[in-house]
């Protein structure tokens, strides 16, 4: 069997991250009897430089072809230049889960003993739907007036406005499959986060089709808490928590909160899934400062390339790369900066080790 696998090295740590989960499932699947054919692609900065698209067509046909591709992190420019390529991606393929796991592996320092929380993100909706006003042109002015007319509220004439839509088929597609997840990996509990207090409507959405769904999985315990008491909770207990339901917005933030529980965002791994199409990549961004150092953690992207396997059918190639990283780090000889203050290893030694383990 060979799998036709697109890879987007991505940009700043993402080519040596995501290189080095490469050469692991390269590694893996020798071992365990089948191929993998890469089919390399662009995405971001090198892309626009190449091809004029930050996002060019050919790299979406990969994807579309080939239905699985393992990604590196991407760039985005903050506050202005152009829009997130990661967010036009999970868009553009309906990629409308994203699976964040968070689990604290043994030899990590970490505040607590024993974490194993996932996140599961609504991908294409809430605040990253794009649709934004910039202050002082004359869309803004045209929305400030409507919303005037039609709520008697007004909005300060040098704002930018963000629109969060939350739909009823988005909010119930995310939950069907939080508790389809926590059924399939025997999960006993969900918990949708929300700020529904506040925004009644977009949030109250969510949360009220949550419940509906929730009402259909007997045998999954579900609750509802607001997102700031939620981060506090994370702080103080998580070990009371297991699935986290959460809309884009607070699904990003809540799980980059997890992965400060469990080592940091070196550690956290993550996948997006749609209904034809999947995207593993780490949770974490480009981080400028380490790119081109070798010093990047590369375990968030192999962990990510552990779950790519597990979705393509070889849990038993994923176990044994899951179970190389583990002993890797729990060994605490070969692992990098952010695992061990003196006498760490580079990305690329890491990943050597990892590779070496593989049963
Ligand atoms: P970041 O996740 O890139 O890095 C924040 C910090 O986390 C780093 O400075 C570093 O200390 C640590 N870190 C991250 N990855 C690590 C690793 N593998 N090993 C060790 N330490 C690691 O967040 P940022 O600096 O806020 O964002 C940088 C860029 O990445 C931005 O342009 C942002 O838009 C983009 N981004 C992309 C994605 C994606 O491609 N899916 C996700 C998040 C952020």
């Amino acid at each position: 069997m060979v799998y036709h696998i697109t890879f987007i090295p991505g940009d700043g740590i993402g080519p040596e991250v995501a290189g080095a989960a490469r050469r692991c499932v390269d590694a893996v699947s020798d071992k365990y009897g089948f191929g993998v054919k890469w089919d390399e692609s662009i995405a971001g900065e090198p892309a626009l430089d190449e091809t004029g698209s930050v996002l060019p067509d050919k790299t979406l046909n990969s994807i579309r072809k080939n239905k699985i591709a393992l990604k590196g992190p991407i760039t985005t420019p903050v506050g202005e230049g152009f829009r997130s390529v990661n967010v036009e991606l999970r868009q553009k393929l309906d990629l409308f889960a994203n699976v964040r796991p968070a689990k604290l592996l043994p030899g990590v320092k970490s505040r607590y003993e024993d974490i194993d929380l996932v996140v599961i993100r609504e991908n294409t909706e809430d605040l990253y739907s794009g649709i934004e006003f910039a202050e002082g042109g004359k869309q803004v002015a045209e929305l400030i007036r409507f919303i005037k007319r039609r709520t008697g509220r007004s909005v300060r004439r040098d704002s930018a406005i963000s629109i969060k839509p939350i739909s009823i088929f988005g909010s119930e597609r995310i939950a069907r499959f939080a508790f389809d997840y926590a059924k399939a990996n025997g999960r006993k509990k969900v918990t949708a986060v929300h700020k529904a207090n506040i925004m009644k409507y977009s949030d109250g959405l969510f949360l009220h089709t949550a419940e509906k769904v929730a009402a259909k999985y007997k045998s999954i315990a579900f609750e509802n808490m607001i997102v700031d008491n939620m981060c506090m909770q994370l702080v103080i207990k998580p070990d009371l928590y297991d699935v986290l339901l959460c809309p884009n917005l607070y699904g990003d933030i809540i799980s980059d909160l997890c992965s400060g529980l469990v080592g940091g965002l070196g550690m956290a791994p993550s996948a997006n899934i749609g209904n034809n199409y999947a995207v593993f990549e780490p949770i974490h961004g480009s981080a400028p400062k380490h790119a081109g150092k070798n010093e990047a953690n590369p375990t968030a992207t192999i962990m990510s390339s552990a779950m790519m396997l597990r979705h393509i059918g070889e849990h038993k190639a994923a176990q044994a790369l899951e179970d190389a990283v583990i002993k890797v780090i729990k060994e605490g000889k070969k692992v990098t900066y952010d695992l061990k203050a003196k006498n760490h290893v580079g990305t690329k030694e890491m990943a050597d080790e990892i590779i070496k383990k593989i049963e």
